[in-house]
């Protein structure tokens, strides 16, 4: 898949500065009824989607809750086994392999070079571990440092991360919200990984610690030569720390623009709806962006509407929208500007106002 082709149909990996490729990914859980437990139908949390990631990038992944975000999230790190698509993972020899392919051990080594960031730094550490083991459990398991080792790398990183050392032996408890997020960087980094999945890495902390933390993981990208996925609802935070944003809706992947561009230029309708929800603090720029209020309600997975999944909410629909789904393909007379939408090249769309 290059930048250039027409659609995300194609798993190459041929550029080599790509280090994941999601093709064609769906995850569906089945819905059961009744004492025996009969499937009755699914729930098609992430329906077809695509997209890649290149080294040293940070990419966001964005979209209401239900979109499919966290999912897609959870298959790449395989906490879920997807149903069907690929994963394609340039490891550091250069080899590609299909991740979603893997069962049981054969994971193991990925799971030191793919690490996850969760949102809630009060439920993701265990409040009866101390700092030091809840950092190096991950290497224990896996056996893959000696303890000597293991407390070098915990002063190191506890430095890096911003914490006394000294705090390796304290519980989870003595710590604030900011702290706690500390600590779960640093436990993502105690194995060198390549990917970090950032899932809502900040939302459930305050503003102000909001804007340390991303500036936090902005130093150790450049340091440790990591790659983002970035999972969150929210546009400032994806605004402010993304290279390239993916938009969902419904399960499915309905624009991918560079940052600035999707938020100066979208050409999806539902990516407009979303950035004129961008919070402005600025009144005068407020009364310029007025909101854009969608009518009814997000679409139930488990039972799409035929044609564009977003037809019966979207203000500039047409008859075909209802009958047939628009691939996701590359916007005319652009290099990677990709959209779902049979009208794109014909919308004017307005873009998120901007306030700097
Ligand atoms: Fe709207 Fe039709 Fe485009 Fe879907 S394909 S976003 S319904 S205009």
């Amino acid at each position: 898949m290059t930048e250039q082709s027409l659609s995300y149909s194609s798993p190459q990996m041929q550029d080599e500065s790509f280090l994941l490729e999601v093709n064609n990914l769906k995850m569906y859980f089945p819905i059961t009824r009744g004492i025996f437990a009969r499937v009755k139908g699914y729930t098609k949390a992430a329906d077809d989607v695509s997209f890649f990631i290149r080294k040293g990038e940070t990419v966001g992944l964005v979209g209401e809750s239900g979109c499919g975000k966290t999912t897609v999230g959870r298959c790449i790190v395989r906490a879920y086994t997807p149903t069907a698509g690929e994963i394609l993972y340039r490891r550091a020899d250069g080899a590609v392999v299909d991740l979603a392919k893997l069962q049981g051990e054969e994971l193991r080594p990925y799971r030191k070079d793919i690490r996850v960031i969760f949102q809630d730094p009060y439920s993701s550490l265990n409040p009866r571990m101390t700092v030091f083991d809840i950092i190096t459990e991950v290497l224990k398991v896996n056996k893959l440092a000696q303890p000597e080792e293991m407390r070098e790398s915990v002063e190191y990183l506890l430095k890096r991360v911003g914490m006394r050392p000294e705090y390796m032996q304290r519980y989870p408890h003595a710590f604030s919200g900011g702290e706690r997020q500390r600590i779960v960087i640093a436990r993502a980094l105690i194995t060198n990984p390549r990917l970090v999945v950032c899932d809502e890495a900040v939302s459930a902390l305050d503003v102000s610690i909001r804007a340390q933390i991303l500036n936090l993981l902005e130093e150790l990208q450049a340091d440790f030569d990591l790659t983002y996925l970035f999972i969150s609802h929210d546009l400032s935070v994806i605004r402010h720390i993304c290279d390239r944003v993916v938009v969902m809706y419904v399960g499915k992947v309905v624009e991918i623009a560079e940052g600035l561009d999707l938020y100066i230029s979208p050409k999806h309708p539902y990516t407009e709806a979303l950035m004129s929800s961008v919070p402005i603090s600025n009144p005068r720029l407020r009364a310029r962006g007025s909101r854009i209020r969608l009518p009814g309600e997000v679409a139930d997975p488990s039972n799409p509407p035929p044609g564009c999944y977003f037809h019966p909410r979207c203000l500039y629909a047409q008859p075909i929208c209802a009958k047939e789904s628009p691939p996701l393909r590359l916007l005319d007379g652009t290099r990677s500007h990709y959209v779902a939408c049979h009208f794109a090249e014909e919308l004017s769309l307005r873009g998120a106002t901007m306030e700097e």
